[in-house]
């Protein structure tokens, strides 16, 4: 049984309604559907999810809403004028929509994740509605219902374990089971969303749940490839990664899932195929465990960079002899809630990397200060221009020179390297440079290991 899952693109009208129905009916292992909201027809164009956003602010706010309440109900309206549906659905759509803005909430963020939900939410009745005006059976399943649990914050949900028992439990029949995607439903009853682009979470999470033999992974690009095509022209699809590849390199940049969003599926050991709506033939990448890729055939599988990053340099002589240095730091860090990316360190020094969007400028001042008292080093300094880039392959740990051809060739290119670690997964080299020479180094390193 296959976990199918579509993005918002390719959920955005009539014409790729047609794409996903072809695709689902292609292959009956096809059971699961899970939805998106509908997303962008065309450059400029609007995903519904934010329109909701847009309307949840509104009814914040008690300004009028009715345009942007059209332009939603306008975006259903379209796919259902599409297959000639009945009034019923989009009649279902519009009380529901106004349902929200005259429900009750707990505070301002319940609100939100109500609204923000409803996009998917609206896009798996139509679905459901359109399959069986075609004869095909399906039945829309409603999160509530089954159980569906999440905890964590209202627009940041966690999925919680009683999940998977709860899924455990459904029954296939010959119906497809039209599922939709992003949020899940407190035990008070309260809907919650995961972050944005949470509908893969959904997708990986009722993989795990039904045991499925593959979760597809459908969205609008033939394959993930090994470096980032604003950058690298033309660069190599990859055709098959490990679950691990693909967290690192979510994790530093490569945008096709957030670095958690198959968490669910990799628990499972359920293989992640990414493939295209537009292009259904085409093979995809596929995500599989780390055993499952014998010798690959270039060390490397994907580059990413990502500037993203802050780092905190701090210098002072014969830090190896000091007993608690580190520990002091880590204090600090602890006292304004702050985590850590990396910590790489020498002899003498000491180089923390943090996620800089989770940092304002009153924290890091006030860090700074406190580590000077505490600490008194010989020379601290905040480097804001800061980039990674990681060098990702399982091929990495069974070959002996790819750190020095890849020093050698941005040393031709007169790229200065501002620290270079291969990580403790052996699977990843990340290396920080000024976020000037970030993308000239991706190119590089493209070059030297695939041209
Ligand atoms: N519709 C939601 C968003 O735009 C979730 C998703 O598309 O996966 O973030």
């Amino acid at each position: 049984m296959k976990v199918v899952k579509f993005g918002g693109s390719s959920l955005a009208n009539g014409e790729q309604f047609d794409k996903v129905i072809n695709i689902v009916t292609s292959d009956d292992d096809r059971k699961v559907i899970v939805t998106s909201a509908p997303g962008k027809r065309f450059d400029g164009d609007i995903k519904v999810t934010d329109l909701l956003i847009k309307y949840a602010n509104l009814v914040l706010e008690n300004k009028d809403y009715q345009d942007v309440y059209n332009k939603i109900v306008d975006r259903y309206q379209e796919i259902s004028n599409y297959y000639k549906l009945s009034s019923d659905t989009i009649d279902k759509i519009k009380a529901k929509l106004t349902d929200l803005a005259t429900s009750n909430y707990k505070d301002d963020e319940h609100l939100m994740a109500a609204f923000k939900a409803h996009g998917e939410f609206l896009n798996a009745i139509t679905l459901a509605d359109v399959l069986n005006s075609k004869g095909i059976k399906a039945k829309f399943l409603d999160p509530k219902e089954i159980g569906f649990l999440v905890g964590g914050e209202p627009n940041n949900a966690d999925v919680l374990p009683e999940t998977y028992a709860n899924l455990a439990k459904i029954k296939f029949d010959d119906s497809k089971i039209v599922f939709p995607g992003f949020f899940g439903y407190s035990k008070d009853g309260d809907i919650f969303t995961f972050s944005r682009g949470g509908s893969d979470i959904t997708g990986a999470i009722l993989s795990r749940g039904f045991n499925a033999d593959l979760y597809e992974n459908f969205t609008d690009v033939d394959a993930i490839y090994v470096a980032n095509n604003h950058i690298v022209k033309n660069p190599e699809a990859i055709k098959k990664m490990s679950y691990r590849e693909m967290r690192e390199l979510s994790y530093a940049g490569f945008s096709v899932f957030q670095d958690e969003a198959i968490i669910p599926a990799v628990e499972g050991q359920v293989p992640v195929n990414v493939k295209n709506t537009n292009d259904p033939q085409k093979p995809g990448t596929l995500i599989v465990p780390s055993q499952f890729l014998f010798n690959p055939a270039n060390p490397i599988t994907g580059i990413a960079s990502s500037d993203r990053f802050s780092a905190l340099y701090i210098h002072r002589y014969l830090l190896n002899k000091e007993v608690g240095f580190t520990l002091k730091l880590l204090q600090i860090f602890y006292k304004y809630g702050i985590s850590y990316e990396h910590m790489p360190s020498g002899i003498d020094d000491l180089t923390v990397i943090f996620d800089k969007s989770k940092l304002d400028s009153e924290t890091i001042k006030n860090l700074c200060n406190d580590v000077k008292k505490a600490l008194n080093p010989d020379y601290i300094e905040w480097i804001d221009d800061y980039a990674i880039i990681m060098v990702v392959g399982e091929g990495l740990a069974h070959t002996v020179d790819t750190v020095s051809k890849i020093i050698d060739s941005l040393t031709e290119k007169n790229i200065a390297i501002d620290m270079i670690n291969q990580g403790a997964s052996r699977i990843s080299i990340m290396i920080g440079t000024q976020v000037k020479d970030a993308k000239d180094a991706v190119r590089d390193i493209y070059d030297t290991f695939f041209n």
